[in-house]
């Protein structure tokens, strides 16, 4: 198995992954939405709420706030020496305290002040709840670690999808350079260069097969290598991308194994 990272920003990466088959690529693919761990706020205590919103709709917009997620420092509740029961070891408190004076005013993810300087919103900007004059609001809340197969908060990430990686082969004994096919494609992988239809940045192709149908019978033939896939992997915040796909990686390679161990020991 190979990786290659072709793309790499603060909350996306895309990445070739060679010598795997379909089930493969889709077990890492899941084990990054569903099993592996994310910091969200699970518990809310609202001491005071002068605002219109219901408690319980303040409790769920601060249990879906993304939440920078330290791996190493907390342990997943059902692992932990307390026994799920909350300590220093599983669980952050943040705390949201705000009033409006005589305007009207907004509260975002970025007022909420964390115990743990490693555990806090991922962005700032997220609006929770608009305050009308003097109304205020007074709220201890609790995070932990969780997977998304418990509740879709704990996904850290927002987007996980892979595509085959294309392969254009185009038969220059049929092509007569009518330059349609480079017209339709969506995302510009055809030229003509001089009085020959050649291809570019190949891997962006979506497999649409549109200029297969503008063209003459098989003069462009789109097909796919079936033991590699390109991954697209877009972090909530919560990991840095790459920490996602490498976790995941480890996860899935210990479930492998406990099978394994399963299996030989019936
Ligand atoms: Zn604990």
């Amino acid at each position: 198995m190979e990786v290659t990272i072709l793309h790499k920003d603060e909350n996306v990466i895309h990445f070739l992954l060679e010598g795997v088959d379909v089930a493969f690529a889709n077990a890492l693919r899941r084990t990054m939405i569903n099993r592996l761990p994310a910091m969200a706020i699970d518990e809310v205590l609202v001491l005071e709420n002068t605002s219109v919103m219901f408690d319980e709709m303040l409790a769920q917009r601060l249990g879906l706030i993304p939440l920078t997620t330290d791996l190493d420092s907390y342990n997943l509740p059902r692992n932990c020496d307390c026994e799920g029961k909350g300590c220093s070891l599983c669980q952050c408190t943040l705390t949201l305290e705000k009033e409006a004076d005589e305007e009207e005013m907004i509260v975002y993810s970025g007022d909420l002040s964390s115990q743990d300087p490693k555990v806090i919103p991922a962005t700032d900007g997220i609006p929770l709840v608009k305050l009308a004059p003097r109304q205020s609001i007074i709220v201890e809340a609790y995070a932990r670690l969780g997977t998304g197969s418990e509740n879709a908060k704990f996904q850290p990430v927002a987007t996980v999808a892979y595509k085959y990686v294309p392969v254009v082969s185009v038969d220059k004994t049929k092509c007569d350079q009518c330059g349609a096919c480079v017209e339709v494609c969506p995302k510009n992988i055809l030229i003509i260069e001089g009085d020959t239809l050649s291809t570019q940045n190949t891997l962006d192709c979506s497999l649409c097969e549109i200029c297969v149908k503008e063209c003459e019978p098989s003069a462009i033939i789109i097909d796919s290598k079936k033991d590699s896939f390109l991954f697209k992997v877009e972090s909530s915040g919560a990991l840095p991308p790459e920490e996602i796909a490498e976790r995941a990686a480890e996860i899935l390679k210990e479930r492998i194994r406990v099978a394994l161990d399963f299996t030989n020991s019936l």
